[in-house]
């Protein structure tokens, strides 16, 4: 037996080995008359940290929120570690079983509560360990002093809050996190230096990654693997070098500074 399973309230979606972290496949979401993402199709291996630009309105935040359960699509199937989540035929796992950790542009802290507890939210929600010096350890790595944990998170700096957000989305060890736009409302400087957090902080823990973004510097900085969203269609996902030397279409290569 999976020994997650043995953990009260785990998410249900055993980990079967060796299978991608998450695998969309024929995905097609329309709102009314509108078709807002087609024929999506992307395999993000297991620890991989993916990267997806595309510019305002190309369908990011509908295909995070279609993985995350939030939305249902049209057709298509998704799979998080081999199981499925979403089928055109019918299920639909809810979001709170996919295990799947999430990040949003505004960090979208509880104002109430603690730093500390803000990042052990997750690990109570799902009847988990409350591991303090794990969730102190997260915040040390990301430069927030321990003091700081005691606060509110209204005395801290955008930049810092954004930090707990990251802390918060992977204490739980999930299989997945979604990003979307995580450093776009943070200054340059603070942009660069949560950048490098994200960048050290995933590849140790091993958690797999799909960070949205319209900035292409941030996409090739960060991803083991990129994509580009143009209008609903994934018009590659691929390594980043690919991208580079062999763009799929003029959108690519222009995204990528790659000259044709
Ligand atoms: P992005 O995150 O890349 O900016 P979105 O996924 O938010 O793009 O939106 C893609 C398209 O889908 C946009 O045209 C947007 O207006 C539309 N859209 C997004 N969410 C909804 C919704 N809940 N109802 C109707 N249309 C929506
Ligand atoms: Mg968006």
């Amino acid at each position: 037996m999976v020994a997650e399973l043995q953990v009260k309230n785990r998410p249900a979606i055993a980990a079967v080995p060796n299978e991608p972290a998450l695998s969309v496949q024929g995905l097609n979401v329309r709102f009314g008359a509108q078709t807002v993402l087609s024929n999506v199709q992307m395999d993000l291996e297991d620890g991989r940290y993916a990267c997806l630009l595309g510019e305002s309105g190309s369908g990011k935040s509908t295909l995070l929120a279609a993985i995350a359960g939030l939305i249902k699509p049209q057709a298509g199937s998704i799979r998080l570690r081999g199981q499925n989540v979403f089928t055109a035929g019918g299920l639909q796992i809810s979001p709170e079983k996919r295990g799947i950790g999430m990040v949003f542009q505004d960090a979208a802290l509880w104002p109430h509560l603690r730093v500390i507890d803000n990042v052990l939210f997750p690990l109570r929600a799902q009847g988990l360990p409350v591991d303090r010096e794990r969730a102190m350890r997260l915040l040390e790595k990301m430069n927030i002093p321990a003091t700081a944990a005691k606060r509110k998170p209204h005395e801290l700096s955008g930049g810092q809050r954004q930090r707990v957000a990251i802390a918060r989305a992977i204490i739980a060890r999930p299989r997945l996190v979604l990003l979307d736009e995580p450093l776009s409302a943070v200054d340059q400087g603070v942009r660069e230096e949560i950048r490098y957090f994200l960048r050290t902080l995933f590849r140790e823990e091993g958690i797999a990654a799909l960070h949205v973004t319209h900035d292409p510097s941030e996409a090739f900085y960060l991803g083991q693997h990129v994509g580009v969203l143009h209008s609903g269609h994934l018009e590659q996902w691929d390594q980043p070098e690919k991208l580079f030397r062999f763009p799929a279409s003029e959108n690519v290569a222009r995204l990528s500074g790659s000259v044709r």
